[in-house]
């Protein structure tokens, strides 16, 4: 791992931005990092790397760090540095006292995709052990939630089919709701590689992001459609592969059930889901959908990767199961350049996910009303595990609002900033009588926090992240913890101060729990991962090297299970009131609310979030290129400047969400999909008018 150069060592690591899960090098002179050099050995990235990644070591020096402990009795009080033991064992007693006053129900934990597995791990080890509840939810909730649930439905399992490289193999590639050379740039240059080496490309998106047209690349087909109509399309889409006779069906009878394949085909075939009747829903003219749904299913390799512009929907589920749906009619699952990949906005989503920090289901996707599976868990744990779920993050905020939860650890995660109406979130924190933020920086949740614990980042601490293609890599230690404890150490000392004893030398030790109670883990151990590089799971007796392609002679669940995918409009709808559709989205210079890229300057920064207008909605309006403009929706309003361009259509605009300045969760609303609750950040009806500079 060490190696001398120019910089006095050099350690590798992972980077802690996209899904994609760059390897690195991170090169340091005394405990200062000088240099990220991307690792040519990286199995994820073999050498490349974005501007984020290379720039990704600033925020964790910057002046903001926040390393002493502190607490105070009321949000109106100033913040008293006080020793980490008076931390932790205030918090600790303000748990018990609630829960004494209030129940077991009343207090509850957040963790973070930012985090690492093992940290993951122990949030949710704590919640269930020391508070003896379920409720435990991961920032997944507002990102890939409908991933885990649509893909476990169809396919049986809640993670991507493929690796990365597979792309390399495809020749067709459909890229729905996502943006990969800005969100997830490494993979993006590999898609753009494999489509100057002649691939076909499908793009569905409401705006026209770089893939549709950059040097050497034109899409084959850009539809257009308008924001909240995946569903319809993937119906429109679905009635041209079956109405047509572009059913793989050798593999559908040999993989997946007839009969839901059977009302699948029925359902889809109806003339209601015809692209003609669909048109006007979709705002896609027939024939570019026909030509598409021929193009994909006639291809010998057809992949498909999406992004948070299909799970952040009010039918994210719905629409997931579209997708898979899809792929198995057509027969591209199971092998090299084919599949359904989840584009993860973050470096450990998959592994967030994984970890069993979800209200209803412990680590390795296991139900917590499964008897078996909690009696594995109370063994090694020695407690008793409530077999009810527990509440999710907006259920927390819903109770917290009438007087039901009153005790939140939040670690990792600014909720103010990142969840959807952001006054509803503030008025559920400022209910609360104790609220714990761990955190690198005094973030905009830690405003209503009672005590601050100092959190660490990536480059302080060792663990492993799972990215997008289910790769567990190392992450390692490059500099000591600046606040004197890394994150799975303060977890570990609050549990112990909450009086259920934690005791870990080394997260190394935490890993191999997980592998001991997860029989998709039961191979991984740190000796493996540095042995093979990295893992992609499932890794155990039937697969010791892991596993880079799923399903490939079987599904996870057995058959291949299609689900009717009926499409129901949002409720959010354009009046005169706000006659345009907001959707949202990322830019290559910053990373989601911008906590560690906006106090990392880079060659690309851009230091603003803006509001993209097409050219004739903005000359209705009287707005010109940088005009300031008042954004209001029916959850609030907020402030941005202009751009005017036709990336966007007609009625529809366009926002990034990196700055608590502009605040885009001030005005995306409580919506959310009907199965997991992710929120429906991609629909907001508005409207935009010229104002002054604020
Ligand atoms: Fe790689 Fe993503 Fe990090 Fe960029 S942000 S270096 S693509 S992991």
């Amino acid at each position: 791992v060490i190696e001398m150069g120019q910089a006095e060592q050099s350690v590798v690591t992972t980077c802690a931005y996209c899904g994609v899960g760059c390897g690195f090098k991170a090169e340091t002179k005394g405990n200062q990092v000088v240099r990220m050099v991307p690792w040519k050995d990286g199995q994820a990235n073999h050498g490349h790397s974005c501007v984020k990644g290379r720039f990704a070591w600033g925020y964790a020096t910057h002046p903001d760090r926040i390393t002493t402990p502190m607490i105070r009795k009321s949000i109106q009080d100033p913040w008293q540095p006080v020793s980490w033991d008076e931390a932790l064992s205030y918090a600790a007693s303000e748990f018990k006292r609630i829960q004494a006053q209030y129940g077991r129900g009343a207090v509850g934990g957040i963790t973070s995709s930012r985090c690492t597995n093992e940290e993951t791990y122990l949030v949710q080890k704590l919640v269930r052990a020391a508070f003896g509840n379920n409720n435990v939810d991961t920032c997944a909730r507002v990102c890939h939630s409908p991933t885990g649930y649509g893909l476990k439905q169809t396919l049986g399992e809640s993670a991507g089919t493929q690796t990365f490289d597979s792309v390399l193999q495809a020749d067709v590639v459909m890229v729905i709701g996502a943006n990969p050379t800005d969100g997830h740039p490494v993979f993006g240059s590999q898609l753009k590689r494999r489509l100057r080496e002649g691939a076909r490309l499908i793009v569905v998106d409401p705006r026209g992001i770089d893939l549709v047209k950059s040097p050497h690349i034109r899409a084959d087909y850009h539809l257009k459609l308008l924001p909240g109509t995946n569903v319809a399309i993937l119906d429109a889409l679905a009635h041209v592969v079956v109405t047509e006779g572009l059913v793989d069906e050798t593999f559908v009878a040999e993989r997946c059930e007839a009969d839901s394949f059977a009302a699948w085909r029925d359902f889809v075939a109806l003339p209601e889901n015809s692209p003609e009747s669909l048109e006007a829903t979709i705002g896609v003219p027939a024939e570019q959908v026909r030509g598409a749904a021929r193009l994909f299913a006639e291809a010998g390799n057809a992949a498909i990767y999406y992004g948070l512009g299909v799970t952040e929907h009010s039918q994210g589920s719905t629409a997931v199961m579209g997708i898979a749906n899809l792929a198995m009619a057509t027969g591209n699952i199971g092998r090299l350049g084919v599949g359904v990949n989840p584009l993860r906005g973050q470096n450990n989503v998959q592994g967030s996910c994984d970890m069993g920090s979800f209200p209803h289901e412990l680590p390795g996707y296991r139900h917590v009303s499964d008897a078996a599976t909690r009696t594995l868990f109370e063994g090694e744990w020695g407690v008793q595990i409530d077999p009810e779920p527990g509440l999710r993050i907006p259920n927390m905020f819903e109770a917290a609002l009438d007087g039901s939860f009153k005790g939140l650890y939040c670690e990792g995660e600014d909720i103010v900033q990142s969840d959807p109406n952001t006054q509803h979130v503030q008025a559920a924190l400022s209910a609360m009588e104790c609220l714990v933020v761990q955190d690198i920086f005094l973030n905009e949740t830690a405003k209503f926090a009672h005590v601050f614990l100092p959190g660490s980042s990536f480059l302080e601490k060792d663990g492993t992240f799972t990215n997008a293609e289910r790769r567990i890599s190392m992450v390692r230690k490059v500099m000591p913890p600046l606040g004197g404890k890394a994150d799975w150490e303060v977890t570990v000392a609050l549990a112990n101060a909450l009086g259920y004893p934690m005791d870990y030398g080394h997260p190394s030790e935490i890993m191999d729990e997980i592998a001991r109670l997860t029989p998709t883990f039961h191979g991984v151990s740190y000796d493996r991962i540095e042995q093979l590089g990295s893992i992609q799971w499932p890794c155990n007796e039937a697969q010791p090297d892991g596993t880079p392609i799923m399903h490939v002679d079987a599904f996870v669940r057995g058959k291949g299970r299609f689900m009717v995918t009926r499409y129901i409009p949002t409720d959010e709808r354009v009046n005169q009131r706000f006659p345009l559709l907001l959707t949202t989205g990322r830019i290559l210079s910053q990373y989601n609310v911008g906590a560690q890229t906006r106090r990392t300057p880079n060659v690309e920064w851009h230091g603003e979030d803006r509001i993209e207008l097409h050219p004739h909605d903005a000359e209705e309006r009287g707005i010109r290129e940088g005009d300031w403009v008042g954004v209001a929706s029916r959850a609030g309003e907020t402030v941005l400047r202009a751009t005017i361009t036709e990336r966007v259509q007609p009625g529809v605009v366009y926002t990034t969400f990196h700055f608590p300045e502009s605040g885009a969760n001030v005005i995306t609303t409580d919506n959310s999909d009907w199965a997991t609750n992710c929120p429906e950040y991609k629909v907001t009806a508005v409207q935009v008018v010229q104002v002054d500079q604020p």
